[in-house]
């Protein structure tokens, strides 16, 4: 752990030293009334550096390069564009070890998880790679006295909106199709999380990205992310955050008739019949809750167990939750680091209040946790004997919280499953492939696992239904979004 930390200071001393500047038209620069917030790492409370702090301004002239600079990225044969994507995955792997040890320190999420997420943000960029030269493909379609060609073609410059959690990843997640498909982009990372973003875009330039095709403001959501949605040059918005800031986004981009693509929060039940592999499940709920400290979207926040072995599973989850190892996220071992912000721990902390106060049964944590550096650390917490009607299994908590259900057969777990405002993943264990077909037709969610933890196919659409999105990525699917289709008859 001391050689880890002694190195991520080393990582991090450029940040304390020059702060998290902007980057507008191949430019790194201050924001441009000279105004700064800080960042600060969760582990210590200690600032990380001083973040350029964007706003309306700033999004203007980003947004200006991103348009200059879309005819000429637009025009790039496909081939082209993706040996330069390429480029950029082959420098991500370059300086994953950088990319890794910084999240973790900006978001406290652990460095198990985060080596990963920084492999997986090359991985995202070589699936679009490989893709960008048949993105404007389209089809041709017969009809009486006429042939019907569709093209595709990239929408124009695009707005990112990216939130705090495992941030470098999400962000190569949204920034890699738009690049592919040939959108120019303004990217407006959180504020609790903004040190990767930085890297970035960095990292693409040098692999040879020209120049105002991907532009960087941080700031906050009411002003520079606001001014982004507003920003009449700016065509699309590609957000990932929670479901009332999409709402406001929906709002705010109205008046310039934005086409927004929502990935948003989520309540996401793991469904347990007796019948299923027990003892995998229990890993499976286990992994899914508090893997990334809880703060992903896909977390399965929301435990609902046949009642014939409610007691024997959930105690099975509450030993295994108690033996989770919470501390330092550098530390290889540590699975839960501190969480994002002192503001974030504090709405965690006040849903484990409202669970006590609603009459839940706290069977494993229930309080902060005394990490080391003193940071937003809270004990991994399983709530049992819970009904669907309290707040901790309604609201999305974004935290290590799970909230234990029971259920009396098939009909009431898909009531319950589905008696949620979210929609955006579901988890189903059960050994009947019938009912498996039968209870994942009506679950309400855009992605469902059966037997199985999250195990992403990026091939595979990725979004959710009800409040948990709109539109979804992966694939096709993400040019879909970036691109406009046009039809063009020829009489014959
Ligand atoms: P958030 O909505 O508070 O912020 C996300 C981003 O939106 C930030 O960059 C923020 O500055 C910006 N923003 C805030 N207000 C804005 C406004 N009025 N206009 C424009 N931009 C604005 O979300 P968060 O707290 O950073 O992230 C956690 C949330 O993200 C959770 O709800 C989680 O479920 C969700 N999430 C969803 C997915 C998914 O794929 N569905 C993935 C990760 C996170």
């Amino acid at each position: 752990l001391d050689d880890n930390i002694q190195k991520a200071k080393n990582y991090l001393g450029r940040f304390a030293q020059d702060g998290v500047l902007n980057h507008i038209n191949g430019e790194a620069i201050a924001a441009l009334d000279g105004t700064t917030f800080e960042t600060i790492s969760p582990v210590d409370l200690k600032p990380l550096g001083k973040v350029a702090h964007g706003k309306a301004a700033d999004i203007d002239l980003a947004a200006k390069a991103a348009k200059a600079a879309f005819p000429a990225w637009a025009a790039m044969a496909g081939d082209v564009r993706k040996k330069l994507l390429h480029k950029i995955a082959d420098a991500i792997e370059t300086r994953a070890e950088e990319i890794a040890f910084v999240e973790a320190m900006d978001t406290g999420q652990s460095l198990k998880f985060m080596a990963k997420a920084a492999l997986r943000g090359a991985e995202n960029f070589r699936f679009f790679a490989d893709r960008a030269p048949e993105a404007r493909d389209g089809k041709s379609i017969r009809a009486p006295g006429q042939v019907n060609v569709t093209t595709r073609a990239p929408i124009g410059p695009v707005g990112i909106i990216t939130p705090w959690n495992t941030p470098f990843m999400l962000s190569t997640w949204k920034i890699a199709p738009a690049l592919a498909a040939g959108c120019t982009i303004v990217h407006k990372p959180a504020e609790f999380s903004p040190l990767t973003a930085r890297l970035l875009v960095e990292i693409a330039e040098e692999a040879g990205l020209p120049k105002g095709v991907w532009n960087l403001v941080n700031g906050l959501g009411e002003d520079a992310g606001k001014a982004l949605t507003e920003h009449p040059l700016i065509k699309a918005i590609g957000f990932v955050g929670e479901s009332r800031t999409g709402s406001m986004i929906m709002k705010q981009g109205a008046d310039t008739l934005k086409r927004v693509h929502f990935e948003l929060g989520g309540k996401n039940p793991v469904i347990v019949f007796a019948d299923a592999d027990l003892e995998r499940a229990a890993d499976a709920a286990v992994f899914m809750i508090y893997s990334l400290n809880g703060e992903r979207c896909t977390s399965s926040s929301r435990l609902l167990v046949e009642a014939s072995i409610y007691d024997t599973f959930t105690a099975l989850v509450a030993e295994k939750a108690k033996r989770i190892k919470v501390g330092h996220p550098l530390d290889p071992e540590t699975v839960i680091g501190p969480l994002v912000h002192p503001v974030h721990e504090k709405k965690v902390l006040e849903y484990i209040a409202i669970g006590k106060s609603e009459g839940a049964t706290v069977a494993a944590g229930g309080t902060k946790f005394d990490g080391p550096g003193g940071g937003c650390y809270v004990s991994p917490t399983l709530f049992t004997g819970a009904n669907n009607q309290m707040r901790i299994a309604q609201e999305e908590i974004f935290g290590p919280v799970l909230t234990a259900i029971p259920f009396t057969d098939e009909a009431e777990a898909l009531a319950i499953a589905n008696d949620v405002q979210y929609g955006l993943t579901g988890y189903l264990w059960t050994s009947d492939v019938t009912r498996a077909f039968r209870f994942t037709d009506h679950l309400e969610a855009g992605m469902i696992w059966v037997n199985s933890e999250n195990v992403r196919h990026l091939p595979t659409p990725f979004g959710g239904v009800k409040n948990s999105g709109i539109g979804r990525d992966g694939g096709d699917w993400s040019f879909d979004f970036y691109m406009e289709t046009k039809n063009i008859a020829f009489a014959t």
